[in-house]
Protein backbone atom coordinates (compact mmCIF):
# COMPACT_ATOMS: atom_id res chain seq x y z
CA UNK A 1 0.00 0.00 0.00
CA UNK A 2 2.85 2.59 -0.07
CA UNK A 3 2.13 3.60 -3.40
CA UNK A 4 -1.14 4.92 -2.01
CA UNK A 5 1.14 7.66 -1.25
CA UNK A 6 1.90 8.64 -4.91
CA UNK A 7 -0.97 7.50 -6.61
CA UNK A 8 -3.85 9.30 -5.62
CA UNK A 9 -7.53 8.02 -5.76
CA UNK A 10 -8.23 10.07 -8.99
CA UNK A 11 -5.96 11.00 -11.24
CA UNK A 12 -7.30 14.25 -12.47
CA UNK A 13 -5.65 16.19 -15.66
CA UNK A 14 -5.88 20.46 -15.62
CA UNK A 15 -7.90 21.56 -18.30
CA UNK A 16 -5.09 23.31 -19.52
CA UNK A 17 -3.49 20.02 -20.00
CA UNK A 18 -6.82 18.32 -22.15
CA UNK A 19 -5.62 17.48 -26.11
CA UNK A 20 -5.90 19.91 -28.36
CA UNK A 21 -5.81 17.45 -30.99
CA UNK A 22 -7.48 14.11 -31.25
CA UNK A 23 -4.96 11.76 -32.41
CA UNK A 24 -5.94 9.57 -35.98
CA UNK A 25 -4.50 6.07 -35.09
CA UNK A 26 -5.10 5.42 -39.08
CA UNK A 27 -2.22 7.50 -40.20
CA UNK A 28 0.21 5.06 -38.20
CA UNK A 29 -1.40 1.75 -38.63
CA UNK A 30 0.53 -0.23 -41.31
CA UNK A 31 -3.22 -1.87 -42.82
CA UNK A 32 -5.33 0.45 -43.13
CA UNK A 33 -8.98 -0.25 -42.71
CA UNK A 34 -11.02 -0.78 -45.71
CA UNK A 35 -12.45 1.96 -47.37
CA UNK A 36 -16.21 1.86 -47.29
CA UNK A 37 -18.03 0.72 -50.71
CA UNK A 38 -21.06 2.06 -52.07
CA UNK A 39 -23.77 -0.83 -51.60
CA UNK A 40 -24.78 -0.87 -55.80
CA UNK A 41 -21.15 -0.58 -57.34
CA UNK A 42 -18.99 -2.29 -54.64
CA UNK A 43 -16.85 1.00 -55.10
CA UNK A 44 -15.04 3.07 -52.37
CA UNK A 45 -17.09 5.46 -51.78
CA UNK A 46 -15.81 8.88 -52.67
CA UNK A 47 -16.35 12.26 -50.70
CA UNK A 48 -19.00 13.18 -53.03
CA UNK A 49 -21.06 10.67 -52.51
CA UNK A 50 -20.50 10.56 -48.40
CA UNK A 51 -21.09 13.88 -48.72
CA UNK A 52 -25.01 13.67 -49.55
CA UNK A 53 -25.75 12.05 -46.01
CA UNK A 54 -22.75 13.19 -43.83
CA UNK A 55 -21.19 16.14 -42.99
CA UNK A 56 -18.32 18.03 -45.20
CA UNK A 57 -15.77 17.79 -42.64
CA UNK A 58 -17.02 15.14 -41.05
CA UNK A 59 -16.32 13.05 -44.38
CA UNK A 60 -13.13 14.40 -44.85
CA UNK A 61 -11.99 12.90 -41.53
CA UNK A 62 -13.86 9.83 -42.49
CA UNK A 63 -11.44 9.50 -45.05
CA UNK A 64 -7.95 10.72 -43.58
CA UNK A 65 -5.72 7.77 -43.41
CA UNK A 66 -2.75 9.87 -43.51
CA UNK A 67 -3.03 13.25 -40.87
CA UNK A 68 -1.82 11.57 -37.12
CA UNK A 69 -3.33 14.79 -35.41
CA UNK A 70 -6.65 16.52 -36.23
CA UNK A 71 -6.82 19.77 -34.25
CA UNK A 72 -9.76 20.17 -31.30
CA UNK A 73 -11.60 23.41 -32.77
CA UNK A 74 -12.33 25.57 -30.06
CA UNK A 75 -15.43 25.79 -29.40
CA UNK A 76 -15.76 21.83 -28.60
CA UNK A 77 -13.03 22.32 -26.04
CA UNK A 78 -15.39 24.62 -24.70
CA UNK A 79 -17.35 22.20 -24.44
CA UNK A 80 -15.88 19.61 -23.22
CA UNK A 81 -14.29 21.60 -20.65
CA UNK A 82 -17.95 21.60 -19.01
CA UNK A 83 -17.55 17.58 -17.79
CA UNK A 84 -13.58 17.05 -19.12
CA UNK A 85 -10.95 16.06 -18.58
CA UNK A 86 -12.85 12.65 -17.23
CA UNK A 87 -11.35 11.25 -13.71
CA UNK A 88 -8.90 8.60 -14.04
CA UNK A 89 -9.37 6.31 -10.88
CA UNK A 90 -7.28 4.22 -9.25
CA UNK A 91 -9.34 1.42 -7.56
CA UNK A 92 -8.15 0.76 -4.63
CA UNK A 93 -11.25 -0.50 -2.96
CA UNK A 94 -12.10 -3.38 -5.88
CA UNK A 95 -7.75 -4.44 -5.57
CA UNK A 96 -8.69 -4.46 -1.53
CA UNK A 97 -11.84 -6.45 -2.17
CA UNK A 98 -10.60 -9.34 -4.75
CA UNK A 99 -7.43 -9.09 -2.52
CA UNK A 100 -5.08 -9.16 -6.16
CA UNK A 101 -1.57 -7.44 -6.48
CA UNK A 102 -2.90 -6.34 -9.37
CA UNK A 103 -2.71 -1.68 -9.84
CA UNK A 104 -6.08 -1.29 -11.53
CA UNK A 105 -7.67 1.91 -13.44
CA UNK A 106 -10.23 3.33 -15.15
CA UNK A 107 -11.32 5.77 -17.05
CA UNK A 108 -14.63 7.43 -16.22
CA UNK A 109 -16.65 8.94 -18.95
CA UNK A 110 -20.39 8.24 -17.42
CA UNK A 111 -19.54 12.16 -15.85
CA UNK A 112 -22.47 14.23 -18.31
CA UNK A 113 -26.21 13.80 -18.05
CA UNK A 114 -26.07 11.47 -21.40
CA UNK A 115 -23.78 9.13 -19.00
CA UNK A 116 -21.87 8.13 -21.29
CA UNK A 117 -18.51 8.54 -23.62
CA UNK A 118 -21.28 9.39 -26.22
CA UNK A 119 -21.32 13.33 -25.97
CA UNK A 120 -17.28 13.35 -26.91
CA UNK A 121 -18.71 12.64 -30.95
CA UNK A 122 -21.86 14.18 -30.31
CA UNK A 123 -20.61 17.35 -29.68
CA UNK A 124 -18.28 17.55 -32.25
CA UNK A 125 -20.25 15.82 -34.84
CA UNK A 126 -22.76 18.60 -34.09
CA UNK A 127 -20.60 21.29 -34.34
CA UNK A 128 -19.20 20.92 -38.01
CA UNK A 129 -23.18 20.11 -38.49
CA UNK A 130 -23.57 23.89 -37.87
CA UNK A 131 -20.33 25.04 -39.32
CA UNK A 132 -21.84 23.95 -42.67
CA UNK A 133 -24.97 25.93 -41.92
CA UNK A 134 -27.55 22.99 -41.68
CA UNK A 135 -30.72 23.31 -39.88
CA UNK A 136 -30.19 19.87 -38.17
CA UNK A 137 -29.44 16.22 -38.22
CA UNK A 138 -31.49 12.97 -38.16
CA UNK A 139 -30.07 9.96 -36.34
CA UNK A 140 -31.33 6.40 -34.54
CA UNK A 141 -30.55 5.50 -30.95
CA UNK A 142 -31.41 1.83 -29.53
CA UNK A 143 -30.87 2.40 -25.46
CA UNK A 144 -31.03 6.24 -26.41
CA UNK A 145 -27.51 6.94 -24.91
CA UNK A 146 -26.75 8.27 -27.98
CA UNK A 147 -29.58 10.07 -28.65
CA UNK A 148 -29.05 11.65 -25.74
CA UNK A 149 -25.66 12.98 -26.46
CA UNK A 150 -26.42 14.06 -29.52
CA UNK A 151 -29.88 15.96 -28.32
CA UNK A 152 -27.64 17.61 -25.84
CA UNK A 153 -25.15 18.84 -28.40
CA UNK A 154 -27.52 19.91 -31.05
CA UNK A 155 -29.20 22.19 -28.74
CA UNK A 156 -26.05 23.42 -27.62
CA UNK A 157 -25.26 24.81 -31.10
CA UNK A 158 -28.81 25.28 -31.66
CA UNK A 159 -29.51 22.85 -34.04
CA UNK A 160 -32.54 20.35 -34.38
CA UNK A 161 -32.67 16.86 -33.76
CA UNK A 162 -34.57 14.41 -35.29
CA UNK A 163 -34.37 10.76 -33.46
CA UNK A 164 -35.62 7.58 -34.56
CA UNK A 165 -36.13 5.30 -31.27
CA UNK A 166 -36.00 1.58 -31.92
CA UNK A 167 -39.88 1.17 -30.83
CA UNK A 168 -39.44 -1.26 -27.89
CA UNK A 169 -37.13 1.28 -26.28
CA UNK A 170 -38.82 4.14 -27.22
CA UNK A 171 -41.86 2.09 -24.89
CA UNK A 172 -39.64 0.48 -22.92
CA UNK A 173 -37.49 3.25 -21.24
CA UNK A 174 -39.58 6.64 -20.95
CA UNK A 175 -37.36 8.57 -19.15
CA UNK A 176 -34.89 8.55 -22.15
CA UNK A 177 -37.04 9.79 -24.17
CA UNK A 178 -38.29 12.76 -21.76
CA UNK A 179 -34.67 13.48 -21.28
CA UNK A 180 -34.11 14.16 -25.45
CA UNK A 181 -37.38 15.87 -25.42
CA UNK A 182 -35.81 18.39 -22.17
CA UNK A 183 -33.29 19.02 -24.53
CA UNK A 184 -35.31 19.97 -27.45
CA UNK A 185 -35.00 17.15 -30.03
CA UNK A 186 -38.33 14.89 -31.59
CA UNK A 187 -38.27 11.46 -30.56
CA UNK A 188 -40.11 8.96 -33.01
CA UNK A 189 -40.34 5.60 -32.39
CA UNK A 190 -38.95 3.34 -35.15
CA UNK A 191 -40.64 1.62 -37.74
CA UNK A 192 -42.88 5.03 -38.29
CA UNK A 193 -45.14 5.90 -40.77
CA UNK A 194 -42.81 9.23 -41.21
CA UNK A 195 -40.90 7.40 -43.71
CA UNK A 196 -40.99 4.89 -47.04
CA UNK A 197 -39.06 2.14 -45.52
CA UNK A 198 -40.78 3.24 -42.42
CA UNK A 199 -44.00 2.71 -44.10
CA UNK A 200 -42.81 -0.44 -46.05
CA UNK A 201 -41.68 -2.50 -42.40
CA UNK A 202 -44.67 -1.60 -40.83
CA UNK A 203 -47.14 -3.15 -43.82
CA UNK A 204 -44.66 -6.22 -43.93
CA UNK A 205 -44.60 -6.68 -40.47
CA UNK A 206 -47.69 -4.82 -38.56
CA UNK A 207 -46.52 -6.17 -34.77
CA UNK A 208 -43.05 -5.43 -34.95
CA UNK A 209 -41.04 -3.52 -32.50
CA UNK A 210 -38.17 -2.36 -34.52
CA UNK A 211 -34.59 -3.05 -34.60
CA UNK A 212 -31.08 -0.75 -34.86
CA UNK A 213 -30.95 -1.54 -38.68
CA UNK A 214 -34.00 -0.27 -39.27
CA UNK A 215 -34.44 3.07 -37.15
CA UNK A 216 -31.18 3.81 -39.65
CA UNK A 217 -32.38 3.48 -42.58
CA UNK A 218 -35.41 5.25 -41.38
CA UNK A 219 -32.84 8.75 -40.11
CA UNK A 220 -31.03 8.11 -43.20
CA UNK A 221 -34.34 8.43 -45.80
CA UNK A 222 -34.85 11.66 -43.38
CA UNK A 223 -31.62 13.54 -43.94
CA UNK A 224 -31.08 12.87 -47.30
CA UNK A 225 -35.01 14.21 -48.54
CA UNK A 226 -34.88 17.09 -45.96
CA UNK A 227 -32.70 19.60 -47.82
CA UNK A 228 -30.30 21.52 -44.78
CA UNK A 229 -30.54 18.02 -42.99
CA UNK A 230 -27.65 15.18 -42.69
CA UNK A 231 -27.17 12.10 -40.75
CA UNK A 232 -24.87 11.48 -37.82
CA UNK A 233 -23.84 7.96 -36.20
CA UNK A 234 -22.95 7.33 -32.67
CA UNK A 235 -20.05 4.59 -33.36
CA UNK A 236 -18.41 2.42 -35.74
CA UNK A 237 -17.28 4.77 -38.09
CA UNK A 238 -13.56 6.05 -38.80
CA UNK A 239 -14.33 10.14 -37.82
CA UNK A 240 -16.12 8.65 -34.31
CA UNK A 241 -13.02 6.64 -33.19
CA UNK A 242 -10.99 9.51 -34.09
CA UNK A 243 -13.35 11.96 -31.53
CA UNK A 244 -13.12 9.33 -29.24
CA UNK A 245 -9.14 9.18 -28.92
CA UNK A 246 -9.82 11.92 -26.45
CA UNK A 247 -10.75 9.52 -24.04
CA UNK A 248 -6.92 7.33 -24.21
CA UNK A 249 -4.60 10.50 -24.64
CA UNK A 250 -6.40 12.10 -21.32
CA UNK A 251 -5.80 8.25 -19.78
CA UNK A 252 -2.19 8.59 -21.35
CA UNK A 253 -1.51 11.90 -19.70
CA UNK A 254 -3.13 10.97 -16.05
CA UNK A 255 -0.57 8.02 -16.33
CA UNK A 256 2.27 9.39 -17.61
CA UNK A 257 1.87 12.31 -14.75
CA UNK A 258 2.83 9.26 -12.23
CA UNK A 259 5.25 7.12 -14.66
CA UNK A 260 2.81 4.45 -14.89
CA UNK A 261 2.66 1.65 -17.87
CA UNK A 262 -0.56 -0.29 -18.41
CA UNK A 263 0.32 -3.94 -18.82
CA UNK A 264 -3.42 -4.65 -19.65
CA UNK A 265 -5.63 -2.35 -21.25
CA UNK A 266 -9.71 -3.14 -21.56
CA UNK A 267 -12.85 -2.08 -23.01
CA UNK A 268 -16.32 -3.25 -23.78
CA UNK A 269 -16.96 -3.18 -27.53
CA UNK A 270 -20.28 -2.99 -29.48
CA UNK A 271 -19.36 -0.44 -32.60
CA UNK A 272 -16.04 -0.22 -30.51
CA UNK A 273 -16.17 3.63 -30.04
CA UNK A 274 -15.06 4.03 -26.74
CA UNK A 275 -12.23 1.23 -26.90
CA UNK A 276 -10.82 2.52 -30.42
CA UNK A 277 -10.81 6.11 -28.31
CA UNK A 278 -9.04 4.20 -25.34
CA UNK A 279 -6.58 2.49 -27.27
CA UNK A 280 -5.73 5.00 -29.87
CA UNK A 281 -2.41 6.48 -28.45
CA UNK A 282 -1.26 3.32 -26.52
CA UNK A 283 -1.79 1.49 -29.75
CA UNK A 284 -0.18 3.81 -32.15
CA UNK A 285 3.17 2.71 -29.50
CA UNK A 286 2.80 -1.00 -30.33
CA UNK A 287 2.66 -0.39 -33.60
CA UNK A 288 5.59 1.93 -33.93
CA UNK A 289 7.62 -1.02 -31.57
CA UNK A 290 7.61 1.65 -28.96
CA UNK A 291 5.76 -0.56 -26.26
CA UNK A 292 3.95 -3.58 -25.62
CA UNK A 293 0.46 -3.86 -24.42
CA UNK A 294 -1.56 -6.36 -24.02
CA UNK A 295 -5.58 -5.01 -25.60
CA UNK A 296 -8.41 -6.96 -24.78
CA UNK A 297 -12.39 -6.18 -26.09
CA UNK A 298 -15.29 -7.83 -24.17
CA UNK A 299 -18.27 -8.18 -26.12
CA UNK A 300 -21.43 -10.61 -25.02
CA UNK A 301 -21.62 -14.04 -25.91
CA UNK A 302 -24.97 -13.19 -27.22
CA UNK A 303 -23.62 -10.82 -29.73
CA UNK A 304 -20.06 -12.06 -30.52
CA UNK A 305 -19.01 -10.38 -33.76
CA UNK A 306 -15.16 -10.28 -33.07
CA UNK A 307 -15.14 -14.06 -31.60
CA UNK A 308 -17.57 -15.68 -33.67
CA UNK A 309 -18.11 -13.39 -36.73
CA UNK A 310 -16.27 -13.43 -39.93
CA UNK A 311 -13.80 -10.39 -41.52
CA UNK A 312 -16.10 -9.72 -44.33
CA UNK A 313 -17.96 -6.85 -46.13
CA UNK A 314 -21.35 -6.75 -44.37
CA UNK A 315 -24.26 -4.15 -44.59
CA UNK A 316 -24.32 -1.29 -41.72
CA UNK A 317 -27.98 -0.98 -41.70
CA UNK A 318 -31.22 -3.64 -42.29
CA UNK A 319 -32.28 -1.47 -45.00
CA UNK A 320 -29.56 -1.96 -47.11
CA UNK A 321 -29.11 1.78 -47.62
CA UNK A 322 -25.74 2.81 -46.08
CA UNK A 323 -22.33 1.88 -47.39
CA UNK A 324 -20.72 -1.60 -47.10
CA UNK A 325 -17.98 -1.42 -44.19
CA UNK A 326 -15.95 -4.24 -43.76
CA UNK A 327 -15.54 -5.72 -40.55
CA UNK A 328 -16.02 -8.59 -37.95
CA UNK A 329 -19.54 -9.27 -38.07
CA UNK A 330 -22.61 -11.60 -37.34
CA UNK A 331 -24.50 -10.35 -40.80
CA UNK A 332 -26.69 -7.47 -40.36
CA UNK A 333 -30.06 -8.85 -39.92
CA UNK A 334 -28.86 -10.48 -36.11
CA UNK A 335 -30.41 -9.55 -33.62
CA UNK A 336 -29.61 -10.91 -29.79
CA UNK A 337 -31.98 -12.98 -28.33
CA UNK A 338 -34.79 -11.16 -26.69
CA UNK A 339 -33.43 -11.90 -23.11
CA UNK A 340 -30.31 -10.28 -23.48
CA UNK A 341 -30.43 -6.77 -21.57
CA UNK A 342 -26.41 -5.86 -21.08
CA UNK A 343 -26.86 -3.74 -24.61
CA UNK A 344 -23.58 -3.83 -27.21
CA UNK A 345 -26.00 -5.59 -29.54
CA UNK A 346 -24.86 -4.08 -33.10
CA UNK A 347 -24.16 -6.94 -35.48
CA UNK A 348 -20.73 -5.20 -36.82
CA UNK A 349 -17.18 -3.68 -35.39
CA UNK A 350 -15.33 -0.76 -36.23
CA UNK A 351 -13.56 -1.19 -39.30
CA UNK A 352 -10.09 0.14 -37.63
CA UNK A 353 -10.70 -2.54 -34.64
CA UNK A 354 -11.75 -5.06 -37.28
CA UNK A 355 -8.35 -4.38 -39.40
CA UNK A 356 -6.27 -3.56 -35.89
CA UNK A 357 -7.88 -7.25 -34.43
CA UNK A 358 -7.16 -9.09 -38.06
CA UNK A 359 -3.55 -8.08 -37.70
CA UNK A 360 -3.45 -9.91 -34.56
CA UNK A 361 -2.41 -6.34 -32.82
CA UNK A 362 -5.59 -6.75 -29.83
CA UNK A 363 -7.48 -9.88 -28.04
CA UNK A 364 -11.12 -10.09 -28.29
CA UNK A 365 -13.19 -12.57 -25.53
CA UNK A 366 -16.90 -12.62 -24.65
CA UNK A 367 -19.04 -13.03 -21.58
CA UNK A 368 -22.32 -14.53 -20.57
CA UNK A 369 -24.57 -11.65 -19.33
CA UNK A 370 -25.27 -13.13 -15.43
CA UNK A 371 -21.44 -13.04 -15.34
CA UNK A 372 -21.59 -9.53 -16.22
CA UNK A 373 -23.88 -8.18 -13.92
CA UNK A 374 -22.46 -10.05 -11.08
CA UNK A 375 -19.26 -7.86 -12.26
CA UNK A 376 -21.49 -5.01 -12.18
CA UNK A 377 -22.46 -5.60 -8.23
CA UNK A 378 -19.51 -5.93 -7.37
CA UNK A 379 -18.03 -3.38 -8.82
CA UNK A 380 -20.87 -0.88 -7.59
CA UNK A 381 -20.83 -2.30 -3.94
CA UNK A 382 -17.01 -1.34 -3.42
CA UNK A 383 -16.26 1.60 -5.87
CA UNK A 384 -19.84 3.11 -5.32
CA UNK A 385 -20.51 3.77 -9.36
CA UNK A 386 -23.31 2.45 -10.60
CA UNK A 387 -21.89 1.06 -14.23
CA UNK A 388 -23.90 0.49 -17.45
CA UNK A 389 -24.33 -2.90 -18.34
CA UNK A 390 -22.08 -1.83 -21.70
CA UNK A 391 -19.32 -1.06 -19.64
CA UNK A 392 -19.50 -3.71 -17.06
CA UNK A 393 -18.37 -6.21 -19.58
CA UNK A 394 -14.53 -3.92 -19.00
CA UNK A 395 -15.36 -4.33 -15.70
CA UNK A 396 -15.85 -8.19 -15.92
CA UNK A 397 -12.62 -8.91 -18.06
CA UNK A 398 -10.61 -6.39 -15.40
CA UNK A 399 -11.79 -8.21 -12.56
CA UNK A 400 -11.14 -11.94 -13.93
CA UNK A 401 -7.01 -10.70 -15.11
CA UNK A 402 -6.71 -9.15 -11.60
CA UNK A 403 -7.99 -12.20 -10.03
CA UNK A 404 -5.11 -14.31 -12.13
CA UNK A 405 -2.54 -12.03 -10.96
CA UNK A 406 -3.70 -12.88 -7.54
CA UNK A 407 -2.99 -16.79 -8.74
CA UNK A 408 0.22 -15.98 -9.88
CA UNK A 409 1.51 -13.07 -7.89
CA UNK A 410 1.98 -10.83 -10.66
CA UNK A 411 2.04 -6.72 -10.02
CA UNK A 412 0.33 -6.50 -13.64
CA UNK A 413 -1.65 -2.97 -14.26
CA UNK A 414 -4.65 -3.15 -15.94
CA UNK A 415 -6.18 0.11 -17.09
CA UNK A 416 -9.99 -0.43 -18.44
CA UNK A 417 -12.85 1.99 -19.70
CA UNK A 418 -16.19 2.74 -17.58
CA UNK A 419 -17.64 4.18 -20.68
CA UNK A 420 -21.16 5.00 -18.22
CA UNK A 421 -23.84 5.03 -15.63
CA UNK A 422 -26.94 2.36 -15.17
CA UNK A 423 -29.49 4.08 -13.89
CA UNK A 424 -31.41 4.33 -17.13
CA UNK A 425 -30.69 0.55 -16.95
CA UNK A 426 -32.75 -0.54 -13.90
CA UNK A 427 -35.05 -2.79 -15.62
CA UNK A 428 -32.08 -4.82 -16.18
CA UNK A 429 -30.55 -4.64 -13.16
CA UNK A 430 -34.29 -6.07 -11.54
CA UNK A 431 -34.19 -9.08 -13.78
CA UNK A 432 -31.35 -10.06 -12.90
CA UNK A 433 -31.85 -9.62 -9.06
CA UNK A 434 -35.82 -11.48 -9.74
CA UNK A 435 -33.39 -14.34 -11.33
CA UNK A 436 -35.37 -13.42 -14.57
CA UNK A 437 -32.00 -13.07 -16.29
CA UNK A 438 -30.71 -16.28 -18.46
CA UNK A 439 -28.02 -16.85 -20.90
CA UNK A 440 -28.49 -17.33 -24.67
CA UNK A 441 -25.77 -18.43 -26.66
CA UNK A 442 -26.52 -18.78 -30.48
CA UNK A 443 -25.46 -21.74 -32.13
CA UNK A 444 -22.73 -22.11 -34.70
CA UNK A 445 -26.23 -23.21 -37.24
CA UNK A 446 -28.16 -20.21 -36.03
CA UNK A 447 -24.66 -17.75 -36.92
CA UNK A 448 -24.50 -19.86 -40.03
CA UNK A 449 -28.15 -18.69 -41.29
CA UNK A 450 -27.11 -15.08 -41.32
CA UNK A 451 -23.36 -15.51 -42.80
CA UNK A 452 -25.13 -17.25 -45.41
CA UNK A 453 -27.03 -13.85 -46.57
CA UNK A 454 -23.75 -11.75 -46.34
CA UNK A 455 -23.26 -9.59 -49.28
CA UNK A 456 -20.98 -11.18 -52.06
CA UNK A 457 -17.87 -8.76 -52.54
CA UNK A 458 -14.67 -9.66 -54.05
C1 LIG B 1 -22.96 2.95 -26.60
C2 LIG B 1 -22.25 2.51 -25.39
C3 LIG B 1 -21.22 1.53 -25.46
C4 LIG B 1 -20.84 0.79 -26.70
O1 LIG B 1 -20.51 1.54 -27.80
P1 LIG B 1 -19.05 1.56 -28.42
O2 LIG B 1 -19.21 2.32 -29.68
O3 LIG B 1 -18.63 0.14 -28.64
O4 LIG B 1 -18.19 2.24 -27.45
C5 LIG B 1 -20.56 1.22 -24.29
N1 LIG B 1 -20.89 1.78 -23.12
C6 LIG B 1 -21.86 2.70 -23.02
C7 LIG B 1 -22.17 3.28 -21.68
C8 LIG B 1 -22.57 3.10 -24.16
O5 LIG B 1 -23.53 4.02 -24.04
Amino acid sequence: MAEKNTVPYKIYLEESEMPKAWYNLRADMINKPAPLLNPGTHQPMTAEELGGVFCEELVAQELDNTNAYIPIPEEIRSFYKMYRPSPLVRAYCLEEKLQTPAKIYYKFEGNNTSGSHKLNSAVAQAYYAKKQGLKGVTTETGAGQWGTALSMACSYFDLDCKVYMVKVSYEQKPFRREVMKVYGASVTPSPSDTTNIGRKILAEHPGTTGSLGCAISEAVEVAVSNPGYRYVLGSVLNQVLLHQSVIGLETKAALDKYGIKPDIIIGCAGGGSNLGGLIAPFMGEKIKGEADYRIIAVEPASCPSFTRGVYAYDFADTGMVCPLAKMYTLGSDFIPSANHAGGLRYHGMSPILSQLYDDGLMEAVSYEQTKVFEAAEQFARVEGILPAPESSHAIRAAIDEALKCKETGEEKTIVFGLTGTGYFDLVAYEKFHDGEMSDYIPTDEELAVFRARLPKVD
